[in-house]
Order: C-alpha cells, then sequence, then structure tokens
C-alpha cells in the first residue's frame, strides 16, 4: 500500500526495497500525487546564510562553535542588498540562516525583516536554530512569515547522542519547539539528514511518521556528509560500534568527565538497520515524504545537489520535490558556511547559481512559481482557522 496512511513498518519496507520495478512505482505515485496536489510550479527560495558563528556543538557540522575556523557576521545593509538581489531575481522568497549567533540579536533580526518587508515584495523564512519564545514571537511581529528548523532525527536517544545540550533535563526537542513556532503563526518546516550514524531505517520511518503527525508545511531532507573537522566526521565502524578516535576528541576540544569510560556519544552501536547516506535513498525519502505529506513544500536540497550536481536537483524534483533554493550568499562568505564539504555552488556567484536552477527546471518540463508560495496546508489551516473564529 503506498497512500497517506502507511504504517511506520510499511515506510520503512519501502525505505528498504531494491526492487526497480516497485521503485519506479514509489517515484511514479509521488510524482503524480506532486503534480495533483501543488502543480507543475517550482518556487525558487533565496538562501542568504548571513553568519557561521554558533554557539552549540552538534558533532556533525562544520560551524560547529569548538572548529577553528573563519567566523563572518553579515551587516544589516548587505542583509538588505542580497534581499533586494532575491527580489530582481524573481525569488518570492528570502530564506535568512546562520548558526546559533546570539550576537544577530532580537532587535537587529526584527529590524532586519520590517526593512526587508518595508521594501520588497518578499516572503521571509527564518532559520536561525533555537531562540527564545520572545524572540520568535517578536520577528513573527516583525514580519517573518516561516521557520525552519529541522528536528535532524526523530530517536531521542540519536539526537541526546548528536547535540550535546545544556544540562537542563526539561531542554525541549526541537518537535515541541516546531509545535511552539506553529502557535505563534509561523509556517513550520522541519527535516532530518539521511544516512547520520547510528540511524537505523526505522528510525528514519518513524521521523517520516512524524512530518505527517507534525503537518509540517516545508519539509527538507538531505544526506548526512561527513566533514573531517568534526568528531561524527572521523568515525569508523568497528566491532559492531560507531566509535571515534581519541585524537578526534583532541581535535574537537571536546573533555569528558568521566574519563577513561567510552562514552557513549562517540560509541553508538551499529546496527545491521543504519541508513547509508546516498541520494538513492534521499529520493526514497523525498518521494515517500510526498506522499505522506502531499500538501507541503518540499525543496530539492542542497545536499542532492552536492552528491550529484548533474541530476541530483532534477531527481528530486520528479520524485516529489517542488522547491529549489538558490544561494544568495556573497561569494566571499559563501565557503566559509561549511556546514559539510564541498557543498554544492560554494564557489560559485547568486547569478549562475540561479541560471543552473532555470535551466535544470526548464529542462524537466516545469515552470518557475511567481509569489511567495506559502504552503498549501497552511492555506487551508488558515482559511478554517478564520472560519471557525466567525
Ligand atoms: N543553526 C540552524 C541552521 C543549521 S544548518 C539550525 O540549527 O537550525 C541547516 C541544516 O544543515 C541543519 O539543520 C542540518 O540538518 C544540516 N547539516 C548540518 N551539518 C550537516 C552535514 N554534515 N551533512 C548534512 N547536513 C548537515
Amino acid at each position: 500500500m503506498l497512500d497517506v496512511n502507511m504504517s511506520v513498518s510499511e515506510i520503512s519496507d519501502w525505505l528498504q526495497t531494491e526492487d526497480q520495478t516497485r521503485l519506479n512505482t514509489l517515484y511514479e505515485t509521488a510524482d503524480k500525487i506532486r503534480r495533483q496536489r501543488v502543480g507543475d510550479e517550482v518556487w525558487l527560495r533565496g538562501l542568504l546564510e548571513i553568519s557561521n558563528y554558533c554557539r552549540r556543538n552538534c558533532l556533525y557540522c562544520g560551524v560547529r562553535a569548538a572548529r577553528q575556523t573563519s567566523r563572518y557576521r553579515m551587516t544589516g545593509d548587505e542583509i538588505l542588498q542580497r534581499a533586494q538581489l532575491a527580489a530582481e531575481f524573481g525569488y518570492g522568497t528570502v530564506v535568512i540562516q546562520s548558526g546559533e549567533d546570539t550576537s544577530l540579536d532580537a532587535e537587529f533580526i526584527a529590524d532586519v525583516v520590517r526593512n526587508i518587508k518595508k521594501r520588497f515584495s518578499l516572503a521571509i523564512t527564518l532559520s536561525l536554530g533555537e531562540r527564545s519564545e520572545n524572540e520568535w514571537i517578536a520577528w513573527k511581529k516583525a514580519g517573518a512569515d516561516r521557520y525552519l528548523l529541522r528536528f535532524e532525527t526523530s530517536n531521542p536517544i540519536l539526537y541526546k547522542a548528536l547535540h550535546p545540550q545544556p544540562n537542563d533535563p526539561n531542554y525541549p526537542h526541537r518537535i515541541v519547539q516546531l509545535k511552539r513556532l506553529r502557535e505563534i503563526g509561523y509556517e513550520i518546516g522541519g527535516g532530518v539528514m539521511i544516512g547520520l550514524p547510528g540511524q537505523t531505517f526505522d528510525d528514519l520511518a518513524n521521523d517520516l511518521a512524524v512530518f505527517r503527525e507534525l503537518d509540517l508545511d516545508m519539509i527538507g531532507n538531505g544526506p548526512y556528509l561527513p566533514h573531517p573537522n568534526t568528531p561524527l566526521g572521523n568515525l569508523k565502524r568497528q566491532n559492531g560500534f560507531w566509535r571515534s578516535s581519541a585524537l578526534n576528541l583532541a581535535q574537537s576540544g571536546i573533555t569528558f568527565s568521566n574519563k577513561g569510560e567510552v562514552d557513549p556519544y562517540f560509541c553508538y552501536p551499529e546496527s545491521e538497520q543504519q541508513v547509508p547516506n546516498t541520494n538513492d535513498i534521499a529520493f526514497k525519502v523525498v518521494a515517500l515524504t510526498r506522499i505522506l505529506c502531499p500538501n507541503a513544500n518540499i525543496p530539492s536540497t542542497t545536499a542532492v545537489a552536492t552528491l550529484d550536481g548533474a541530476s541530483g536537483r532534477k531527481n528530486a524534483l520528479e520524485r516529489g520535490a517542488n522547491v529549489v533554493m538558490p544561494n544568495i550568499t556573497p561569494e566571499k562568505y559563501r565557503a566559509l558556511y561549511e556546514i559539510y564539504p564541498n557543498k554544492a555552488a560554494s564557489h560559485e556567484e547568486a547569478d549562475a547559481t540561479r541560471r543552473l536552477a532555470l535551466k535544470q527546471i526548464a529542462e524537466i518540463g516545469r515552470r518557475v512559481g511567481v509569489g511567495p508560495g506559502a504552503s498549501r496546508s497552511f492555506i487551508e489551516r488558515a482559511s478554517t482557522d478564520r472560519g471557525r473564529s466567525k
């Protein structure tokens, strides 16, 4: 069965299938649902990476705090100039992303949002990590439309292993935070990495069920790409465990209070069910996401384009995706937002990125959406809410 009510074990079976005939059925079904529900438009979102400062130490991420690397933060004027470029390029949305940089304070971001809204006809998506509720509320009031916060994995043990968190047992998981962001009024976007060490097919199937349960407006997933300057990037499979060497620990600047013991962060059980970090799996995830969340906006992500520059993006668009996020970060900063190595378009000007996206969309016979391109589920939810309050 291949429909919106699939069980987690059915989803897991589909994720593991290698049968080409079944895969063709999966991809054709997803493409058909995409056409029926969200049409042939591909929405372009200009992705602007405004700062690579980060206070967190996510084990997979190349801009984690402990890494010695050049840091940058764009000024308000620089951000406005790039928003103007997004508007000139006909992108209906600017996505403002950064590490968790507290120097981008509430007032600075609120000003940026107000100024963009005043000058350009752009939807604004913020992707600034886990911030306080008051900040989220202030930015919504200032005019921000959407918030993107991938929950990375729905498995709480794996999540904890990959995210050294403040010592607070009540620290809310990103899934809880996404619900709060919806209450505040944002269109909400989530997603996961595919093929994280320790992630099983059942974990990934659960992630997909959570997309459905949260009824996410935007769902972006990409393969996990190891970064050599991170603790996770150097893990090895050894005797049934994912392990890191002592050298990696020293390089990452992490020390442990329980010296001598094997830390669970760096010693995670390997499973026969380990998900590979490939585009083949990423395409299955895109297709199944479309089937489970037929009205959502689903990007063909940069990580997919990084693994296969020639056809990765087009393949995802033909298997359920309907959004592309061309990078508009100034060239001098682009390579510094190095969450993983060899990121697609990291040495290219915004205009070249745009031309490639337009060419690829034309090649598969699709058309570029004009306007903000809110998610169909968000629009329907908003009209039901209005109906209720009458
Ligand atoms: N600070 C923001 C933005 C993080 S970057 C936040 O935490 O939400 C955006 C996404 O890139 C992350 O959510 C993660 O899913 C992805 N990412 C980070 N490192 C990665 C890696 N090594 N491989 C693949 N994706 C990665």
